[in-house]
């Protein structure tokens, strides 16, 4: 290995098996790079940053909607509050910010109370730390862990509880912005914080200029119901104190959601528990518990009797109706037994360390149970073949420079992205006469179009123009990418909520999407079959000893590309032509249907792809529901149109990976060989075929993955939903057929007592097979990838450690 180059990965290569000489990881050599400069770094540009002076005054911003109002002192803000009962106290604005952006909620009046001292301020106190409402979540952090660095464990249990909690919620973006007294005043059910401040017994102190200062404990009684508490309208949340916990008490949070980090919980919980007797009996005295609304357990000894009667009253005192908001009654319910499980073992640790004689001491699997979950990075090495160089003139030594096979090829953009230099579609420079487009969506799943009222977005200053299908001759407004049976603007019938029924062209973008609001609108079956198939199935199955039938649910994924839909519209200003800058992944097809759309020929047309920004499929044809509205807007206004979707807009309207239903029936013998395989695919294909069709046949065409069976046959169907349009992604129908193989493959060896990997290994394809769409293999080298992979990758023995860790 070259000692010069950088030698940078991740992973650890030195144990990565099978590294032989000719084998390398190294990608680059670092001594191309500039070297780093801090003088360099990007400053906060000073002619942003506010004058000292202004930093203290009052503000007040007053636009045609919404005025701002930043007072300086509590009395005020509680004035203002007094003078404008229905205004929204904004802080992080990670609340309001969505309910105005998603749910359409408009406060005219917006107070923001981070200049008011009392409500920014952190105060150390006999009884814990007093929080401003205003404070940070971050400074909440930085605080609570100066704190428990400095004071005895004891006293700062909940803190530490508190921090745990903390580093599950949200991003670093959002704890910075976002305040404690907002998450509290929200109220939702879903915090991650109110569930400990109301276990830990927090008091919170509210004022309102009528009725001065008054104090409330945060118990069970303080919310009132959805989003709602015991704070008055007219009050506003001046301080949260945060209590020390006493020498006798324990208290921990926990979280479960889908994603460890960054989501939202599907249960959490605060539990406390405080003893109130002496160490006297054997289940370590008497305690009194305090977690939340749902089981009082004072004065019983923290034993396994605790633990039952813990978990039967915690069931019955949990009903959550089958109807709750956000389902999953049983999941949540369970979870609730296992998080008070997990607090029971953890408090039983702590005390069998304080008092062993009396607490038995928690096995080495129950202290596993008690562990928290910490993120360690995964890590990975990318290893390839050193190739080397011909030298001319001295003889065909190696692999001409110009030829890439095995060698590691570095991103044509890799640096230009790493260091932020990349130019995306909306980071063109705006055109002198540019408009911005919004799209106008449908809200419903299934619905006829009966009337559309877009006077008052008509009527918005800065609203150049609105577009509907009846702006577009019918013919041309017919598109789709292999059939033609979609509409550009929707003219009838909408079929999946977020089509695009409209366009809004205004001055700029907050303006046309303001207007693409409108909220005027008063508004079978299948493609397929295909079969595939290969010798004498029924037969096949008849002749088995065993035959096993089975189905399986794949679910479908969104693109997340990096940069969501940006197109450029500029019309030529002859000939009807159009430019069009796109981060489509399929420009010819861009360019057909623009032209197509626009009545002109495609040599009218052309499309430019600078960055594509990811699409992973998801640009490859759906980028044509946003690409089109504004080539036609822009042809008619003969004015360059812009328009980059929000996140949310491009998830609504996109589609995503085809999720699947696929069914199989398996003929096996009792050694483990195949005999027959009969398998139905069913795709979510949503409100059009787009590339649904060959998505569907893609499936069927990995449905033998890498096994042999000679009777065989699939068949797939490409079903209509109300749903967005799905659509091509990375394996395009593949990974879903192969997965229902996988599921079969486990399962018959699972019905055998048989070992998955030998039962695989004994039905893999070799040459001389003939794969069921009639491709004869020739140097088929699958069982040497797979017995290297075995090897290299260390499986048995990491196999093994798994099985020894889930026993
Ligand atoms: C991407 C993202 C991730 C998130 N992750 C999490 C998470 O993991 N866990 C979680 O629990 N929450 C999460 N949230 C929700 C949100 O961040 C928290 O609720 C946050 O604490 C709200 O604080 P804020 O300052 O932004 O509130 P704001 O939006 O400014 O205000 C929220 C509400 O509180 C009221 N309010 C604020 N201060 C006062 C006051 N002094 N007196 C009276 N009323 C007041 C406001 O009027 C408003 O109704 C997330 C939000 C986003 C956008």
């Amino acid at each position: 290995m070259n000692d010069h180059m950088n030698g940078e990965t991740n992973g650890d290569v030195n144990n990565v098996n099978g590294v032989t000489d000719d084998i390398s990881h190294v990608l680059y050599d670092t001594k191309e790079f500039q070297p780093y400069d801090p003088t360099q770094e990007i400053i906060f540009p000073p002619e942003l940053k506010l004058h000292p002076e202004w930093q203290t005054q009052n503000l007040v911003f007053r636009g045609p909607r919404v005025s701002y109002l930043r007072p300086s002192s509590l009395s005020e803000l509680l004035c203002l509050k007094a003078e404008h009962p229905g205004a929204r106290i904004v802080v992080g604005n990670t609340e309001v910010g969505i309910e105005v952006k998603f749910k359409n909620q408009t406060y005219p009046v917006l107070i923001n109370p981070t200049n008011v001292a009392e409500l920014t301020k952190v105060a150390l106190t006999k009884g814990g730390v007093a929080f401003g409402a205003s404070v940070t979540l971050s400074a909440v952090e930085e605080t609570l862990r100066r704190q428990v660095n400095a004071l005895p464990e004891y006293r700062t249990r909940i803190f530490s509880a508190i921090l745990e909690m903390l580093r599950w919620f949200g991003g670093k973006q959002i704890r910075n912005a976002a305040a404690i007294g907002g998450n509290i005043m929200t109220s939702s059910p879903i915090s991650d914080l109110n569930p400990l401040l109301a276990a830990a017994g927090a008091r919170l102190t509210v004022r309102s200029a009528e009725n001065g200062e008054r104090e409330i404990l945060m118990d069970q009684h303080f919310f009132t119901g959805y989003r709602r508490n015991s704070v008055r309208p007219e009050e506003v949340l001046v301080t949260v104190l945060i209590p020390f916990s006493q020498k006798s008490e324990y208290f921990l949070g926990f979280k479960q959601s889908r994603r460890r980090e960054d989501d939202i919980a599907i249960v959490n919980a605060g539990l406390r528990v405080s003893s109130c007797g002496r160490h006297d009996r054997g289940g370590g005295g008497r305690w009194r518990s305090e977690d939340g609304p749902t089981t009082n357990l004072e004065g019983r000894c923290w034993d396994s009797s605790l633990l039952e009667t813990g978990t039967s009253r915690l069931l019955q005192k949990l009903p959550l109706a089958p109807s709750a908001p956000g389902g999953m009654v049983e999941y949540r319910r369970t979870l609730a037994l296992s998080f008070f499980f997990k607090f029971y073992l953890s408090v039983r640790g702590r005390l069998s360390e304080q008092f062993p004689s009396l607490v038995a001491a928690l096995t080495e699997e129950e202290k596993e149970a008690t562990k928290e979950h910490r993120h360690v990075t995964p890590k990975s090495t990318q290893l390839f073949q050193t190739v080397s160089y011909l030298i001319w003139g001295v003889g065909p030594l190696g692999q001409s420079p110009q030829d890439p096979i095995g060698r590691p090829l570095t991103h044509a953009s890799a640096l230009q992205q790493a260091t932020g230099e990349a130019l995306y579609v909306d980071d063109l420079p705006r055109y002198q006469n540019e408009l911005y487009g919004a799209l106008v969506l449908s809200s419903r799943a299934h619905a006829r179009i009966l009337s559309i009222d877009a006077s008052h977005a008509r009527g918005m200053e800065g609203v150049e123009r609105v577009f509907f299908a009846e702006d577009l001759e019918a013919e041309r407004n017919k598109t789709g990418c292999i059939l033609t049976d979609e509409e550009i603007f929707v003219s009838d019938t909408v079929t999946c909520v977020g089509q695009v029924v409209g366009l809004v062209v205004a001055k700029d973008q907050a303006t046309a999407q303001r207007a693409a609001k409108l909220d005027a609108i008063r508004e079978k079956s299948w493609w397929g079959p295909w079969t595939i198939d290969q010798g004498d199935v029924e037969q096949g199955l008849k002749s088995s000893p065993h035959v096993l039938e089975g189905e399986m649910h794949v679910g479908g994924q969104e693109h997340f590309y990096l940069e969501t839909n940006a197109h450029l519209a500029v019309p030529r200003g002859e000939d009807g032509g159009m430019d069009v800058f796109s981060s489509t992944q399929n420009p010819t097809l861009t360019q057909q249907l623009v032209a197509r759309a626009l009545g002109v020929a495609c040599n009218r047309v052309t499309c430019r792809v600078k960055r594509m920004g990811g699409g992973f499929g998801g640009k490859e044809t759906r980028n044509n529901s946003v690409t089109l509205p504004i080539c036609v807007a822009a042809s008619v206004l003969n004015r360059p149109v812009r328009i980059m979707l929000d996140r949310d807009e491009d998830m609504q309207i996109t589609g995503t990976r085809h999720p699947f239903l696929g069914r199989w029936k398996v003929g096996v013998t009792k050694d483990g060989f195949f005999t027959a395989l009969d398998m139905e695919f069913y795709a979510n294909a949503g409100c059009s075929a787009n590339q649904s069709l060959d998505v569907v046949q893609k499936a069927m065409l990995s449905m033998d993955n890498v096994y042999r069976c000679k009777n065989r046959r699939v068949t797939g169907y490409a079903c209509r939903t109300h749903l967005p349009s799905n659509t091509a992604f990375r394996g395009f129908g593949g990974p879903q057929g192969m997965l229902f193989t996988e599921d079969m493959v486990a399962r018959a060896a699972d019905f055998l007592g048989m070992d998955h990997d030998e039962i695989r290994r004994k039905n893999m394809i070799d040459s001389g097979d003939v794969t069921h769409f009639d491709q004869p293999l020739d140097r088929c080298t699958i069982r040497r990838c797979w017995d290297d992979v075995i090897a290299q990758s260390t499986y048995h023995a990491r196999r093994e450690a798994v099985e020894r860790f889930n026993k």
